[in-house]
């Protein structure tokens, strides 16, 4: 991904670094070759040339690091049924429809995104096209096809099709199939591997989110296999018992992590791994499946998630665990381009502070993404992912559902969306 070039400076602003101070008036943030050179106060920033500077300046702009997406699905476009998930259109078009979604997510604020599944390996070719800035969209995290038990959450083509669902799923019986999928996915040359611990509210009769649709063994092959490989490993984890299973076999994150009793919340803070509640998508579900004919069963489940997983989610938080925002967008009833609503929804329904959920957007979304060390903060050194927004996401943090609100996205010091470039 190509580095801005020259010195630029971003001046008398409201600032909030991610790290976990307050937000502040009156700051500066400098940044050259896209590289971060200063961020503090205005009165102390360093002197620049107004004349081979860019300069960014008003005291209406909040600057924060670029959002993380930490659960992007960028092939799902528009899913009603479970055909739009993986036969309804070929690959080809799909692969159009995710570099619509990821130019989306980025023109939303997210200058990075980890990949929570994608059909065939197009997030990992997205990620190269983003990379070689042939299309623009978040740094990505890619993952690539999920694996899950055979007759689980995943496994919904009847046999007498013979469709497969090789596209979407590796589907796996025993220890040793669990292997031979990671080692697949190593050639696909993913960096996360999403697995099917659990089912979900959505398939209420036999895989519903109480059920499990992988065996601990099968889960600590996949371990095993990826860790050797310098793989990490997630999972879509409902039922507590699933959630166990996932920490004591060594998963590096959970999704969802709904149904938590307290051995379990001990394990995951002992462990220290980060969790995506991916919560929104419940209440969506909930207030918008009537019009998509969802069944009571379904609608009755995704009410049990969202309470066990609020719930969950803020035991995490106040026990000093960490949460990454991010959130199965590209649902009919929870479409791409929403990913902000989570934040919304963390600050007025969770009960979440601004700060709280922008921590958990930007530092802890890198923390996850694995590029902590590059982006996810502001600070000196960093590269120069930021989102400038005009107004303050501090006193209303819907501002942030609007991207009209978004002055400047900036990806290595670049411009790449906002209304910057329409001025
Ligand atoms: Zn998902």
């Amino acid at each position: 991904m190509q580095l801005q070039s020259g010195k630029a400076v971003i001046n008398n602003c409201r600032l909030f670094d991610g790290t976990g101070s307050t937000v502040k008036t009156s700051q500066a943030l400098h940044y050259e070759d896209g590289v971060i050179t200063y961020v503090g106060d205005a009165a102390h920033q360093p002197e620049y040339d107004p004349d081979s500077t860019q300069i960014i300046e008003s005291p209406d702009f909040t600057v924060i690091p670029g959002l993380v997406e930490a659960h992007f699905h960028p092939t799902y476009f528009n899913v009603a049924e479970l055909a739009d998930l993986d036969i309804k259109y070929p690959v080809e078009y799909v692969t159009l429809l995710a570099a619509a979604n990821a130019k989306l997510a980025l023109e939303c604020g997210y200058t990075s995104a980890r990949s929570g599944g994608s059909l065939f390996n197009i997030d990992v070719w997205l990620k190269k096209a983003i990379n070689e800035d042939v299309i623009i969209g978040p740094r990505l995290a890619s993952n690539g096809r999920e694996i899950c038990g055979v007759g689980g959450l995943m496994d919904w083509n009847p046999d007498y099709r013979k469709i497969g669902m090789e596209g979407l799923v590796l589907l796996i019986n025993g220890p040793e199939e669990a292997r031979s999928a990671v080692r697949k996915l190593v050639k696909d040359g993913v960096e996360w591997v999403k697995t099917y611990p659990t089912g979900d509210a959505a398939a209420p009769d036999v895989n519903d989110h109480h059920t499990l649709c992988m065996t601990f063994e099968e889960m600590h092959a996949v371990v095993e296999t990826a860790h050797n490989h310098k793989l990490k490993v997630t999972g879509h984890c409902r039922a507590t018992e699933g959630i166990k299973n996932a920490l004591l076999a060594g998963y590096d994150c959970l999704e969802h992590g709904t149904f938590m009793d307290n051995e379990t919340m001990d394990l995951l803070l002992e462990r220290d791994v980060p969790v995506v509640p991916a919560l929104y998508f419940e209440l969506a579900s909930i207030e918008n499946g009537p019009a998509f004919n969802l069944p009571q069963a379904v609608i009755d489940g995704h009410q049990e998630t969202l309470d066990g997983g609020t719930e969950s989610a803020r035991r995490i938080l106040k026990e000093g665990g960490r949460l990454g925002m991010g959130g199965d967008y590209g649902f009919a009833w929870n479409p791409h381009g929403d990913y902000a609503k989570e934040l919304s929804f963390f600050v007025n329904y969770v009960g979440f502070t601004p700060e709280e959920t922008l921590m958990c957007a930007t530092k802890t979304g890198s923390e996850i993404a694995g590029s902590d060390d590059q982006v996810g903060t502001l600070e000196t050194g960093k590269l120069a992912d930021i989102l400038v927004i005009n107004g303050n996401p501090f006193d209303d943090i819907r501002i942030m559902e609007d991207r009209s609100n978004f002055y400047a996205v900036i990806q290595n010091g670049i411009i790449k969306s906002g209304s910057a470039l329409r001025s």
